[in-house]
């Protein structure tokens, strides 16, 4: 196990996920060196708590109960779409919950069965992006490493103990999409050290390609998953075709303009080999006219990327929704007759507000709080700026 830089929980205690091999060796030198796979394999298995930890003895796993933070209990399990997609709300170390989704795709003729975890990063989002409920509701806190893992061990368990059992879906979590609440690369070294425990042999062993990192487009950060020399799929979260629009959909866009981002995108492009993906939320009257999607079109043809278009789920703070089935088309098409590859995305999970990528947190709507930035950028759209230039 390579070794992790992200702060594990405070307190004297050590979260297990952050320790890699040579930690927990450390902690176990009295022990056999077998004691550290065993517990690493407990621990790829979502089994955190040391008490559950069979084949270690007694005296090791009161030990490791003093040491490790109290295991972060499943608060619930909501399912949807007739069982392919489960929500669970997680306990994490601080205390905070965090939401994520498993999508249960069965096999389809010409591709596999694919069980996809949607993680988040963050409790709460700084970012402000108005049309997101995440965005509206503000920051709380950045999530550990353990959280972030955890996420993905606690739908392995499910699976692999026949709690969700799907016919034709395997027992193992195939995919991980950092898509869920929070911006994944403003908590830089989580996000790194998640990739890399996912990735890694003695971790959870997933291949890089079945990994998708979703960025609002913070450059740095995507210099620095390039840095890894993973081909990582990087997901940029676009929304708008120029800076002026752009500026107020996703207000980040002020610190890292379109060319800025596009020239950090196609620099990651060379360096992986991989596809990339643009996502564009689409927006009724703000952002999905067929004259915003010749724009999208020549803005990122030649990049060689996949734009994905999601419908707009509704949300508490703006009175913005998703343009009409035909509207949609439409923008697919001028988009696909320019030479871009694009898709309509279908939301999983809407019936439980758990659509990945917009994961839906009661606080939101709960608290009634939204970011005045969120805010004011949605008046200004409402008061009929629409960007086109
Ligand atoms: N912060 C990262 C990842 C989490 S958001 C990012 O922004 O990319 C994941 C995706 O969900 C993003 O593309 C985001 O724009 C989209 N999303 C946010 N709010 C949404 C909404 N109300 N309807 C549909 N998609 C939304
Ligand atoms: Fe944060 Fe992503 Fe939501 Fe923007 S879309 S507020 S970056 S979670």
């Amino acid at each position: 196990m390579l070794p992790l830089h992200s702060p594990g929980p405070s307190g004297g205690q050590i979260d297990p996920y952050a320790l890699g091999r040579e930690g927990l060796g450390a902690l176990l030198s009295d022990q056999p060196s077998y004691r550290v796979e065993q517990i690493q394999r407990w621990l790829v298995r979502g089994v955190d708590d040391p008490a559950d930890m069979t084949d270690q003895p007694a005296a090791v796993r009161e030990r490791l109960v003093e040491l490790f933070p109290r295991a972060p209990r499943l608060l619930r399990h909501t399912t949807a779409d007739g069982g392919l997609t489960h929500k669970v709300l997680l306990e994490c170390a601080s205390g905070e919950a965090v939401e994520s989704v498993l999508m249960l795709y069965p096999a389809r003729e010409g591709s596999a069965a694919r069980a996809t975890v949607c993680i988040s990063t963050q409790a709460g989002c700084a970012m402000g992006c108005p049309f997101c409920a995440t965005g509206q509701a503000g920051f709380r806190g950045q999530l550990g490493l353990g959280d972030v893992v955890r996420q993905v061990t606690v739908m392995q368990r499910l699976l692999a103990t026949g709690r969700i059992d799907v016919p034709g879906i395997g027992d193992h979590v195939t995919n991980v999409v950092f898509m869920g609440m929070g911006e994944p690369l403003a908590n830089l070294a989580v996000t790194v050290d998640a990739v890399r425990w996912l990735h890694d042999p003695d971790g959870f062993n997933l291949s890089a390609r079945s990994m998708t990192v979703s960025t609002v487009g913070l450059v740095p950060g995507i210099r620095r998953l390039q840095s890894l020399a993973l081909p990582i799929t990087l997901a940029v979260s676009l929304h708008a075709p120029n800076d002026a629009l752009r500026d107020d959909l996703v207000p980040v866009n002020r610190q890292h303009p379109l060319r800025e981002l596009l020239a950090a995108c196609r620099r990651y492009r060379e360096a992986t080999g991989r596809r990339l993906t643009f996502e564009y939320v689409l927006i009724d009257g703000i952002n999905a006219d067929v004259g915003h999607a010749r724009q999208l079109a020549d803005l990122v043809r030649g990049l060689g990327a996949h734009v994905n278009l999601i419908p707009m789920n509704p949300t508490p703070a703006v009175p913005w929704k998703a343009p009409s089935g035909n509207a949609q088309h439409a923008f697919r098409a001028t988009l696909q007759q320019s030479g871009v590859s694009a898709t309509i995305r279908r939301n999983r999970g809407t019936e439980i507000d758990a659509a990945c990528g917009q994961l839906y947190a009661d606080y939101a709507v709960a608290s009634g709080k939204t970011l005045p930035a969120a805010r004011g950028a949605a008046d200004r759209l409402l008061a009929g700026r629409r960007g086109n230039g």
